[in-house]
Parts: C-alpha cells; structure tokens; sequence
C-alpha cells in the first residue's frame, strides 16, 4: 500500500497477490457499490493562510459498506483503476461534488469544491463533455469547480493530456496539480499545462520542522510556484508549527489535520458558520 498505518483496513493492495477469485469477489463487489452509489464525499476545507478564511473544500470518496464501515480510497481506487470502473465512479463523484457545492452556494456559502480526476478518466474520451454536463446538470458555475490530477500522471502523459486539460480550463474550471514534487523529473511540463495551482505533497510537510531539507524544498517549491504565478497548497499540515512556516514562506493555502479532518456535507456547513462566526 501506499503509506501503512493510515488504516490498518487493507481492503485491498496489489502488493498482496490474492487469489484471482478474491479479485473477482471485490470487483463485482465495487460493480455493485457503484451500480447502487453507495459511495459517500467527505470534504476537506483549504484555509486562506493570508486571510483565515475558507474558500474552497478537497472532496474525497469513501465507500459505504451495508455494515455503515467506511472504506477509505486508498482501498478502492487502485482496484477501480485497475478495472476501469473508475470511469462510472468518477462520474459519479464529480456529478454529486458539483450538486454539493451548488446546494452551498443557493444557501449563501460560496464554496469551491476540488475533486480528485484520475487519469484514467483524462484518457477517455468524452471527458470533456462529462465535465460540461457535470456544470450544467447542477447549475454550479465552473469558477466553483477545481479538478486535481496527480503530477505523476500529467508529467508521463503530457502529449495525452495537455489538450483535455486545456478544454477543460477553458470552461472557466481550476485545475490543480496533485502531489507536487513527487514527480522528481522535469518541470518543463509545468510549462505546456494551464496549471492554476500546485499542491505541495505531505511527504514534504510532514517532518517539518525536524527535516531542514524538506524545509527548504517546501519553500523552494512556494517561491518558484509565485514566480510562474501559481497557487500553492500545502497538504498534510498536522501542527501550529507547520501552519507557522508555510505563513512565513507566504504559502497562499494549506490543507491538513491541523485545520480540519475531511468531514461530511453537513459537519463542513457547521464548520463553515462557526468560522465566519469568530
Ligand atoms: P490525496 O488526493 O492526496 O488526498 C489527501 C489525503 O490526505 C486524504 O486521504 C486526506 O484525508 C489525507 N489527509 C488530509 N490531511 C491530512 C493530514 O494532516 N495528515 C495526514 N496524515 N493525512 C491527511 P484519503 O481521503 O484517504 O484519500 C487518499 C487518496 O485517495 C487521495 O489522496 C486521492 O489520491 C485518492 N482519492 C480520494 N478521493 C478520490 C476521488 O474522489 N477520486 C479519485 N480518483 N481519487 C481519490
Ligand atoms: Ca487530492
Ligand atoms: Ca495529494
Ligand atoms: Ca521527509
């Protein structure tokens, strides 16, 4: 798995060979999970470093299991990939991830809603449309929609994605570059892309302060972010000291722990009126 620890619930992982049969088993179980949408957004709010103020909300899936258990993404995403299910499930997330923030926004709650694109659903074609219909459907207007796509996938697919990416930007959408500095290559992708903004990997926050290199590669990444007129995000903030740093480097956003854990519709309204309230 990607990162151990974060959930001891290894639902599944293609480092573990399972049977083929327990492939199968969870395929048809994902198969049904989307045929019936059991799937559920929790939203993660980005906080304004400048301003403390909220703007725009990560949605991230989760599956709902007939128990009420919570499956987290690492567990399924890979398998959805995989099986190209992710194509109908992705679909679903950014149809459910617009209506959202349209609902927000009719109550009054201006909020951005970033959704997660992978780059399987790039590759198909149609996505554009998919993302028009998505706008339209809901009645969100595009500036409230941000797409993120991970920088490893851009980067090894640049000639397959510049074009989509630029449709869909030019829809009035915000597009955002997952996991930055994971990519360790090139940045002369950054170059053919109309990127908005970049999101500085967790890996690169998390030892912060302890690790005064990746002090310096965070406030590397902010400054030349700045200097190609970019947002930053920083991912995975955990504690004040970090949340301190990213202000003093002048990091316009960061996500993370320490703000606020991902959290349902609902709770996120709470979240939102409390804010504006102090
Ligand atoms: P990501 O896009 O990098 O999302 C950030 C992940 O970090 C989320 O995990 C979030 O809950 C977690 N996180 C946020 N703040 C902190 C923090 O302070 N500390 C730590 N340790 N973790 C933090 P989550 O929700 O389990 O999602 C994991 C990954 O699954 C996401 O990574 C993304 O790659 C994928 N994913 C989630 N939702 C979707 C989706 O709707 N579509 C697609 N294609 N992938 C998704
Ligand atoms: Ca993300
Ligand atoms: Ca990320
Ligand atoms: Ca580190």
């Amino acid at each position: 798995a990607k990162e151990n620890g974060r959930n001891t619930y290894a639902f599944y992982s293609p480092e573990l060979s399972r049977s083929s049969y327990e492939h199968f088993r969870l395929e048809n179980e994902l198969r049904t999970a989307i045929e019936r949408q059991q799937f559920l957004l929790h939203y993660q709010p980005q906080l304004e470093v400048g301003s403390d103020g909220i703007f725009t909300v990560e949605a991230l899936v989760r599956w709902q299991l007939k128990s009420g258990e919570l499956v987290p993404p690492d567990s399924f995403i890979p398998l959805a990939e995989e099986t190209g299910l992710i194509v109908p499930m992705g679909e679903w997330i950014l149809n459910s991830a617009c209506s959202q923030a349209r609902q927000w926004n009719k109550k009054g709650l201006k909020i951005r809603v970033a959704v997660n694109i992978s780059g399987i659903q790039i590759m198909r074609s149609g996505f554009v449309d998919v993302v028009e219909k998505a706008l339209e459907t809901s009645g969100l207007p595009p500036y409230l929609l941000e797409l993120e796509v991970t920088e490893s996938y851009v980067m090894n697919h640049i000639e397959g994605v510049v074009e989509t990416l630029t449709r869909v930007r030019e829809l009035g959408v915000t597009l955002s570059i997952d996991d930055f500095g994971t990519g360790y290559s090139s940045l002369s992708y950054l170059k053919q892309l109309p990127v908005d903004v970049l999101k500085i990997d967790r890996s690169f926050i998390s030892d912060i302060p302890k690790d005064s290199d990746d002090e310096k590669i965070a406030s590397a990444i902010i400054a030349m972010a700045h200097n190609l007129s970019l947002k930053v995000v920083a991912e995975g903030v955990e504690t004040q000291q970090q949340l301190q740093f990213l202000k003093q480097r002048g990091c316009d956003l960061a996500q993370g722990y320490f703000i606020a854990r991902p959290m349902t519709a609902d709770a996120l309204e709470d979240f939102m009126r409390d804010k504006s309230r102090t």
